[in-house]
């Protein structure tokens, strides 16, 4: 039976902690011609503390894991592929207001939402972005189709927006994006003037390998709360916290944007893996560490061209979640798996 097993290591001065799929079975029979396909999820790190919330709340978050694994592991058990898979298990947690992605997304500093998304296909490695859209109803969406029908990798903006509704998008009033306790965490941050992980988290995003063996990332965000306007974190940019090859690996990221723009995490991951043979997860703790050691927090969510995955993160908790052909598990806080 599989479990979700737990490593923690110290790197950069802060506990990297890396859950892993293990097996206490024999081991397994070589690998079938066709690949074996597998989503992994995340919906945010942070400052996600045992006893932090109510049961109800914690059994919800579960719930939306399960909804979002669920709905991209449909794609994947069809047939579909990983680009397809990624999309959907991104969309039903951007439709969820328990996450910082769409409806429930953090306020900019001047009361409203602009959100940032981008996905990436690992067979011929086109991508799609969108920054600071405010109208646009699931960012991901809009991310897609600049890969798909643009020449080009990233829209801001208007601009951005603009492009989504003529491609039929669904576009909603910034308000739609609203809940009352993402307004209460801006209200909570500009009176305290401090600003913590505990105000960001809800971040999303998805990597998966299909039965082809292709690769797939994609992630969305609201941001940070009390963001400045114009302010675009590491959420849209490729190589920073997206980013998918075949025959390499997959990344989707979360935690303080600016020090995963910096250390440039997703493409140091997959450079790691490619270049230097690390697997996915000792790639991931070390490009967490580059974080950690600038001062940043956060986590990513990997996966490998054999299949192979991991979390890994040096926030309090993260919530995540997998699903292949043998099962599926989830998880939010760093510690008691
Ligand atoms: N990375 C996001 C940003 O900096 C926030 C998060 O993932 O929590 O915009």
């Amino acid at each position: 039976m599989k479990t979700l097993a737990r490593v923690a290591f110290a790197l950069g001065g802060l506990i990297v902690t890396a859950c892993a799929s293990v097996s206490s079975e024999p081991a397994p029979a070589p690998e079938p011609a066709t690949t074996e396909w597998r989503l992994v999820i995340h919906g945010g790190a942070g400052v996600i503390l045992p006893g932090s919330m109510t049961p109800e709340t914690e059994a919800a978050y579960i719930a939306a894991l399960n909804t979002s694994l669920e709905a991209g592991a449909e794609v994947l058990r069809a047939g579909g592929e990983a680009i397809d898979a990624v999309q959907a298990a991104v969309l039903t947690m951007e439709d969820d207001p328990l996450f910082n992605s769409g409806r429930g997304a953090v306020f900019t500093a001047a009361g409203t939402h602009e959100l940032d998304a981008s996905i990436m296909d690992g067979r011929d490695r086109n991508a799609g972005a969108v920054a600071g859209v405010t109208r646009v109803k699931n960012p991901i969406l809009a991310a897609r189709a600049v890969m798909d029908k643009s020449e080009h990798v990233m829209f801001s903006g208007n601009g951005a927006d603009q492009f989504a509704e003529a491609q039929g998008l669904d576009m909603v009033d910034n308000s739609y994006f609203d809940t009352d306790w993402r307004r209460q965490a801006l209200e909570r941050v500009l009176t305290e003037r401090a600003r913590t992980a505990a105000d960001r988290h809800g971040t999303v995003g998805a990597v998966a390998i299909d039965r082809f063996g292709n690769l797939a990332a994609a992630t969305t965000t609201g941001g940070m709360t009390a963001k400045a306007e114009g302010r675009v974190g590491d959420s849209p940019i490729i190589g920073a916290a997206t980013y998918a090859e075949n025959g390499v690996c997959a990344v989707s990221a979360t935690g303080h944007g600016e020090y995963f723009i910096r250390v440039g995490v997703a493409k140091t991951i997959c450079d790691r893996v490619k270049l230097a043979g690390e697997d996915v997860k000792t790639a991931a703790g070390t490009a967490l560490g580059e974080v950690a050691a600038l001062g940043g927090d956060g986590g990513v969510i990997v996966i490998g061209g054999n299949g192979e995955y991991g979390f890994v993160f040096n926030s309090a908790g993260m919530y995540r979640g997998w699903i292949d052909a043998s099962g599926s598990g989830t998880a939010i806080y760093g510690e008691g798996e």
